[in-house]
Order: C-alpha cells, then sequence, then structure tokens
C-alpha cells in the first residue's frame, strides 16, 4: 500500500541537524504514526514520504521553511521581572505557556537579568535544516474517525 493522503503511516526516523548531531530519534522506541496529509509532522518530511511504502528507507533534507519556519526576532521579547511574580526562580531553560494575541504559545527563557527576562517564543528548531533518515515501517487506511480528527488514534 502507497502512502497517500489519509493513511496511517507508522515510521521510524531519527532526525539530525546539519551538523550530524541527532536531535531526536524514534528508533529503540516506539516509532511514530501520523495520518498523511494532516499536517501532523512537517511538510517537507510529508511531501518526502508521499508514494512510498513498507520497507522503503530515506533521506530526506528539510529546508527551515518546509520545516518548523524561520527564526523571528520579533519572538523574543524581554519582559519585566514582576510578570513572573510567583515563580519562585526564573531560570535560563524553564518554559512557559504565554498568552500572545493569537492564543497561546510555549516560550522559552533565554536569559535572565535584573532589569528583566528574555522570552524566546520561536520552536526551538526554528530556522535549523533538518535531515531525517527514515524508514516505513506500515501503513494502513486511516478509520473515518481519524480523517475527521486529523490524527491518529
Ligand atoms: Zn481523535
Amino acid at each position: 500500500m502507497q502512502i497517500s493522503e489519509n493513511k496511517v503511516v507508522t515510521i521510524h526516523y531519527t532526525l539530525t541537524n546539519v551538523s550530524g548531531e541527532v536531535l531526536d530519534s524514534s528508533v529503540g522506541e516506539e516509532p511514530l504514526a501520523y495520518l498523511h496529509g494532516a499536517g501532523n509532522i512537517v511538510a517537507g518530511l510529508e511531501d518526502a514520504l508521499a508514494e512510498k511504502t513498507v520497507g522503503d528507507k530515506l533521506d530526506v533534507t528539510v529546508a527551515p521553511e518546509d520545516g518548523y519556519g524561520e527564526k523571528h526576532d520579533e519572538m523574543v521579547q524581554k519582559v519585566p521581572v514582576d510578570n513572573f511574580d510567583g515563580v519562585d526562580n526564573v531560570e535560563v531553560g524553564m518554559q512557559f505557556m504565554a498568552q500572545v494575541p493569537w492564543g497561546e504559545q510555549p516560550v522559552e527563557v533565554i536569559k535572565v537579568e535584573e532589569d528583566g527576562i528574555t522570552l524566546d517564543g520561536n520552536h526551538p528548531l526554528a530556522g535549523e535544516t533538518l535531515q531525517f533518515a527514515v524508514e516505513v515501517i506500515a501503513v494502513r487506511d486511516a478509520t473515518e474517525e481519524e480523517v475527521e480528527h486529523g490524527h491518529v488514534h
């Protein structure tokens, strides 16, 4: 069965950056199941998997615009320390959900200073060229409910 819209696809993958550093991998863990055509995985990887079948192995290089997007400087903001009243120790690397005009999004503390705390709302992999090594483990038809929900059950 070939991968196309509304198939549930199970893959093993290893994600590295351009320096060859492993950022994420399913190998040795549960493989990843996603609904093809629903935007569950980054666009560049989803496109490359179209028409592939069980047992296929592929190496895919995904540019930032087909991955997690470019880094946006305006998503890095310094906010007053008062905003963190109630948090005992604000440290670099902490993540919070922040209220932004279009809803809620995760932000990471990247700098702590006496006069303010700098938050980065970019996806941690924004601006990165991603390299995926992928093996297709299984392909099946999605159920009606899965298609309706836009994800795998
Ligand atoms: Zn559901």
